[in-house]
């Protein structure tokens, strides 16, 4: 852990911010011109033990997905705790109503990391229907001979029915990339159809009352809600059996969301084909059985990795940070309710 003063140190008078882990793009010289930054600036993870240790009396907590901020940190941290500015725009590492019963403000990144993840989707759309994670090991081990008429056999995409659960920014993103695609699309979101003039020139896009019904229509899924708890298995046993056979499954949204036992299981016994996965219900850690699926494309975590969009994220995390403690308007807060609140409670 580095910048982090010691108990001795006099304070500098501005707000104490602690960052978890080093981000990349100019975040981190924002917050130093901002705040007095403190915390891990290093590319390495922080432990549990370093973070209880290293937070008590900052006024912001920077923190990744990865950290998870409960009430043991924010208690760590004490009445000091103005905001957590979380890089990430899910946030479900965070207790929110831990947070607004202290009256501390969480902040997230949505948007700018919205058509790379949507990118990503595509990537495991594609990969997984073409079988291109089994493709590359055979050719690198030295297993490709050459070809014959029922050599590698994946399925089409194009034309295909694409059904998007929580067509949100990232799930409306995916679904507009289908069009070139020439696939039909239905899609599941709480708050009902979208205005019809919200699909691109040329889409056919439909909503689906029922998951049940997108599920048993659509030749492709992508997931794309928050997990929460409403949303925690919300693709179980039973749903994974509604899909078509031979259909493939995608989640770039969080890992959770799948039963991902029983996502081994409808994969090994029928009905999915594929599946393409960038998250996982107990990340880093896979359910077993699931890396030795041939019929699996397997990613770490990495929906919004490019240069490009993790620089993003990171300068937004520290607006969000540097605007909540200066009292002024925040780009986006999570629990805005507690905003005009007194400090501290
Ligand atoms: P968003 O704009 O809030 O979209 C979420 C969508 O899910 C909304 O359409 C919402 O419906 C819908 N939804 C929420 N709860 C639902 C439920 N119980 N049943 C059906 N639909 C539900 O969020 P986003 O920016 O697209 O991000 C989505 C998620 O992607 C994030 O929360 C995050 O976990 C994940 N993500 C992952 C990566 C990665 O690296 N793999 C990167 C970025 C994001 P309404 O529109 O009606 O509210």
């Amino acid at each position: 852990m580095t910048d982090l003063p010691s108990p001795t140190q006099p304070r500098s008078g501005r707000p104490r911010v602690f960052v978890t882990r080093y981000l990349p793009g100019p975040a981190l010289s924002m917050l130093r011109a901002a705040v007095e930054l403190v915390g891990n600036v290093e590319d390495r993870s922080l432990s549990r033990e370093e973070l209880l240790a290293g937070v008590p009396g900052v006024d912001g907590l920077l923190c990744i997905p990865a950290d998870r901020i409960d009430a043991e940190v924010m208690d760590a941290v004490g009445p000091s705790l103005r905001v957590v500015s979380n890089y990430a725009v899910g946030y479900d590492n965070i207790d929110v109503p831990a947070a607004t019963a202290r009256g501390i403000l969480v902040t997230n990144t949505p948007g700018v990391l919205t058509e790379t993840t949507a990118d990503l989707a595509w990537t495991l759309i594609l990969g997984a229907s073409r079988r291109v994670s089994e493709g590359d090991a055979l050719v690198r081990r030295g297993d490709f001979h050459g070809i014959y008429p029922t050599y590698m056999l994946g399925r089409d995409v194009h034309g295909k029915t694409l059904g998007i659960v929580g067509m949100g920014r990232i799930g409306a993103a995916a679904a507009r990339r289908a069009v070139g695609f020439d696939m039909p699309v239905l899609y599941t979101r709480r708050s009902g159809p979208l205005p019809a003039d919200s699909a691109p020139a040329g889409a056919s896009w439909r909503w689906c009352a029922e998951l049940d019904e997108l599920l048993a229509a659509s030749d492709i899924v992508s997931v794309h809600v928050p997990l929460a708890p409403e949303t925690r298995h919300l693709i179980g046993a039973r749903e994974l059996g509604l899909m078509r056979p031979g259909s493939v499954l995608v989640n770039t949204a969080r890992g959770a969301v799948v039963d991902e036992s029983a996502l081994v299981q409808a994969l090994r016994r029928g009905p999915l084909g594929a599946a393409g996965l960038d998250v996982y219900e107990h990340e880093p850690r896979l359910a077993e059985g699931l890396a030795e699926l041939p019929n699996t494309l397997l990613l770490p975590h990495v929906g919004s990795a490019t240069v490009e969009t993790r620089g993003s994220m990171a300068e937004l995390a520290a607006r969000n940070a540097i605007a909540a403690l200066r009292g002024e308007p925040v780009p986006h807060p999570v629990n805005p309710d507690v905003l005009g609140r007194p400090a501290g409670r």
